[in-house]
């Protein structure tokens, strides 16, 4: 049988980040140095490659230029490979992850984002697990083609999860939707669950736009505070979390401030700020009124999913086709039944 390849890209991020002990700071090192203190690595039955960014980062500081760089890393060495485990810091990990599955259309190979809440030089660490079965799983013929999240013994749609604790090893849940894999003595996959297998030709998309923003609803938000959004010209997406199964706000200037900025062309969408669960638009009239004024409801669709599946629409489509492209399921981030 031919040796699988599998393709590590270090992004950044806590899991080869070493203390300095001047500043007591955690700070990016070089990652090749630590790799070759993994022998576990050499025993693998598949080739392992790697690859680093020539400065990693915070993933605080990763963005549409990280989800760029890492989409023609990956479009460069797409035949090469079977599989690819991406390391990135755990705070904007399910941001890229969800950017990348709307982003690489049609993909037929596993990319497998980890990282860790310990560093790998650390005795503690959990790293070296998250990194070890990422590349088990990328490098099988059973693992789902799809862009995940494995974590702490779970393998997770990537455009399905969220960052949950800064505390714990088990950092990322899926509420909305079962793991894809789960990994104790063995690994058990969960094929039922994937998204239906492809034959199309993969593209990579390039372009995102950054003309979106959110509004976080809370009890007593101002009008000027919702209206500075949605009239600003430079915001042609916004992403509302709302309360509970979509609701906002019974208000006049609310209602009046909504329909002007989709009459206007904006693209507004329906997001419930519960992690757990989603919008049901129109079940109580305090969500009604934006299926009256047409804002999409992002059914249990998570921010992370949200932000990026706008920003890609809005960069790489008319807003018309945007807008359609909105309200359907393009990568299992949402689901269509409620
Ligand atoms: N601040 C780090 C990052 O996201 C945290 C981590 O990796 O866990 O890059």
């Amino acid at each position: 049988m031919k040796k699988k390849k599998v393709l590590l890209i270090y992004t950044g991020g806590t899991i080869g980040m070493v203390k300095n002990h001047l500043t007591g700071r955690l700070e990016p090192v070089d990652f090749d140095n630590l790799l070759s203190q993994i022998p576990a690595l050499k025993k693998f039955n598949c080739r392992i490659d790697a690859l680093f960014f020539s400065v990693p980062i915070d993933s605080s500081d990763a963005g549409p230029e990280t989800w760029l760089k890492l989409i023609k890393l990956i479009e460069k060495h797409y035949e090469k490979y079977d599989g690819f485990v991406i390391l990135h810091g755990t705070d904007t990990m399910a941001y890229s992850a969800s950017a990348l599955s709307f982003m690489i259309e049609d993909l037929q190979k596993p990319i497998v984002f980890t990282g860790s809440q310990l560093p790998l030089e650390m005795i503690r660490t959990d790293g070296k697990e998250n990194l070890i079965t990422s590349i088990e799983i990328a490098s099988s013929d059973k693992a789902p083609k799809e862009v995940c999240i494995y974590f702490e013994d779970l393998l997770l749609r990537g455009n399905r999860t969220t960052k949950f604790s800064s505390e714990h090893f088990d950092a990322f849940k899926s509420p909305n939707f079962p793991p894809l894999a789960e990994a104790g003595v063995h690994i058990e996959y969960n094929p039922k669950f994937y998204l239906p297998a492809n034959r199309k030709k993969t593209q990579f998309h390039k372009t995102v736009s950054d003309k979106i923003a959110v509004i976080t609803f809370y009890p007593g938000i101002r009008e000027d505070q919702v209206t500075g959004v949605l009239e600003n010209e430079n915001n042609k997406g916004i992403v509302l979390q709302t309360f509970g199964s979509g609701n906002i706000p019974n208000q006049d200037w609310l209602r009046r401030a909504l329909d002007k900025a989709i009459q206007e062309g904006k693209l507004i969408l329906n997001t419930t700020h519960c992690i757990d669960g989603g919008v049901e638009q129109g079940k109580y009239e305090n969500s009604a009124i934006l299926s009256e004024v047409g804002a999409i409801s992002g059914l249990d669709i998570s921010l992370e999913a949200a932000v990026t599946k706008m920003m890609f629409l809005l960069g790489t489509y008319s807003t018309a086709k945007a807008k359609r492209l909105l309200a359907e399921v393009l990568s299992g981030e949402m689901e269509t039944n409620q």
